[in-house]
């Protein structure tokens, strides 16, 4: 665990404008910064960048967050990572609270990665002086450009060839590493009368590519045979800097080409990711030998809006696809779109690609199955849908599958066509599964009448953001309810709680994947039009006065009632004490 006091350190010392800045070009306008939105595609620039409050909102996306949350979305970081990258930049050390998991890889790393980088020049040197290889990759068509671009090198036979970059080869950290075996029994070792020899190379005589993270380190590396030869197919074991299920092969190379082609291609092995570069295709990624993820999904999310699975077209192909159409159903984000595209049997994305080329491709891909299309195609196969049996049966097969959506609006489409296909009505497949229903319009009614009440406490709420300070001027017995009242009792409780003053960007970053979220970030997006002579401790006090004033008459007009039903008799003597002064102030 990264400390939050180092986090709130880490905001006050970076500038947004400049991180956001290496890799949006920012231009002054008013108080603030703008930009066409690298989140979305547009013409004007809605993307603001606030230089006092140091936070960015897009005007029309409504994307929002901090230099730390841009990092995360823009380059596809997890939250330590992007911190992690921050700090370097600014040349601080990431603390952490002990915590043996957390802790261990960040003593082990700096270390390890050098080792990776050495291998991957050796293995690099090998590719040149290995004819065998050099021909296998030809007659794949693999470009010296592209084996470059993904710094593809070869293990050479042998069984202790590491020796040669690895001065010394038995060290504790090579082994951590995952490039040396050591073997459990040592029989061959006491043959030797050597005990290094229980040690050897995990990769033998195979194409290497290696596996590269986010910030373009090496992690891992996959091994593929030339030939013949079992498993076709060796990763690098989890190490403490590997772990499969979150890493995607190729996204380092891929993640200029997936925003600006607006889609991420998953396939399954790293030849294809490979070849379908070396025919133009730059934004496909494959999986480390593992079904995809919802780390693998959302990790392709922060980059695109659409991301289609391109699977083998044989029987293993098919099962890998609906292993990640499970997996994509609770990620699901309304206004994201998913494609499964099957290839004809005997082909692969590699060899699809050579043979059809580009277009050919692109074409199948742009004619992908909608997620939703495949979801209720695949069930149907499976039983007699000519029968009452056989919807019954259907339904029954669906229903895991659709309980595990919660984006609402894809949620709805499929509730709907599920039940259109079955024969019953959305509400009767709501009633049968036991789901809430979906009623998207009523909401949004519900959202656009704002009470008086809530848009005063959403003027306080701005105060607030403004100048975080004033929360010790909020009455100690605020009393108010509804969602902006709780979001500002919570902003007030955590803002009293905290000993150093406290920066809008801290704000975003604690409330971040809290209820509150929302709201603050609405409210925040209007402190952006405000400028920094926006006098909020003038608005704050005036709100909070009507906002009292709009009580004191609540509790007046209740009293009253109270005395027309049961005159003045029927209050009890606080009552009479409130009544009183309440009926002397106005
Ligand atoms: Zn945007």
């Amino acid at each position: 665990m990264i400390p939050k006091s180092f986090i709130q350190d880490l905001l006050n010392r970076l500038d947004i404008v400049d991180v956001v800045g290496r890799y949006v070009p920012l231009k002054k306008a008013g108080a603030n910064f703008s930009a066409c939105c690298p989140f979305h595609n547009e013409k004007s620039p809605s993307f603001t960048v606030s230089a006092s409050k140091q936070f960015y909102h897009c005007f029309g996306c409504g994307v929002h967050g901090t230099a730390i949350s841009f990092v995360m979305e823009h380059l596809g970081l997890s939250f330590v990572e992007a911190v992690e990258e921050l700090a370097r930049g600014i040349g601080l050390n990431v603390p952490r609270e002990t915590s043996v998991n957390a802790a261990m890889p960040s003593r082990a790393a700096p270390d390890l990665y050098e080792l990776m980088q050495t291998a991957v020049r050796y293995y690099r040197e090998q590719l040149k002086q290995s004819q065998p290889a050099i021909d296998y990759l030809k007659r794949r068509g693999v470009s010296g450009e592209v084996a470059a671009r993904f710094g593809m090198g070869y293990a050479p036979e042998g069984w202790q060839n590491l020796r040669q970059p690895f001065a010394d080869y038995q060290s504790s950290s090579l082994l951590d590493t995952g490039l040396v075996i050591e073997r459990e029994d040592d029989a061959t070792g006491e043959q030797n009368g050597q005990s290094t020899a229980r040690r050897y190379d995990r990769f033998r005589d195979r194409i290497m590519f290696p596996i590269v993270n986010a910030r373009g380190q090496v992690i891992g590396f996959g091994g593929r045979v030339l030939d013949k030869g079992t498993p076709k197919y060796l990763n690098s074991p989890e190490t403490v800097l590997f772990e499969k299920g979150r890493e995607l092969y190729g996204l380092y190379q891929a993640q200029k080409a997936i925003r600006a082609n607006r889609i991420a291609l998953v396939v399954e092995g790293y030849m294809d990711v490979v070849a379908l570069a070396q025919h133009g295709i730059e934004y496909a990624v494959a999986t480390l030998g593992t079904a995809t993820t919802p780390f693998h999904i959302q990790k392709l999310l922060r980059l695109t809006d659409r991301v289609v699975f391109c699977f083998d077209g044989d029987a293993a192909g098919r099962r890998a696809a609906w292993r990640a159409l499970e997996n994509t159903l609770p990620q699901l984000v309304d206004g994201k779109q998913f494609g499964f595209l099957f290839l004809p049997a005997e082909h692969d994305p590699d060899s699809y690609v050579r043979e059809h080329g580009k277009e050919a491709f692109e074409k199948l891909q742009r004619e992908s199955m909608p997620l939703s299309g495949y979801l209720l195609n695949e069930l149907s196969k499976q039983v007699d849908m000519h029968t009452q049996e056989g919807k019954s049966a259907l339904l029954k097969l669906a229903q895991p599958l659709l309980t595990s959506i919660t984006a609402p609006i894809a949620a709805l489409l499929l509730r709907k066509e599920l039940a259109a296909l079955a024969g019953v009505s959305q509400v009767e497949l709501e009633v049968l599964y036991g789901m809430e229903s979906i009623a998207i319009p009523k909401r949004r009614v519900t959202q656009k009448i704002a009470s008086p009440a809530a848009s005063n406490l959403r003027a306080l709420l701005r105060c607030l953001l403004f100048k975080p300070d004033l929360a010790r001027q909020l009455p100690a017995d605020w009393e108010m309810h509804g969602p902006e009242a709780d979001t500002i009792a919570a902003l007030a409780e955590w803002l009293l709680s905290q000993e150093e003053p406290v920066s809008t960007a801290a704000i975003i970053q604690h409330f971040q994947e809290t209820a509150h979220a929302n709201l603050l970030a609405k409210e925040q997006a209007e402190i952006l039009q405000l400028g920094d002579a926006f006098n909020a401790e003038d608005e704050f006090l005036d709100v909070l006065k009507s906002l009292r004033k709009a009580q004191r008459k609540q509790e007046f007009d209740t009293l009253n009632a109270k005395i027309r039903g049961t005159g003045m008799g029927g209050l009890s003597e606080q009552e009479r004490a409130l009544y009183l002064q309440l009926s002397r102030r106005d």
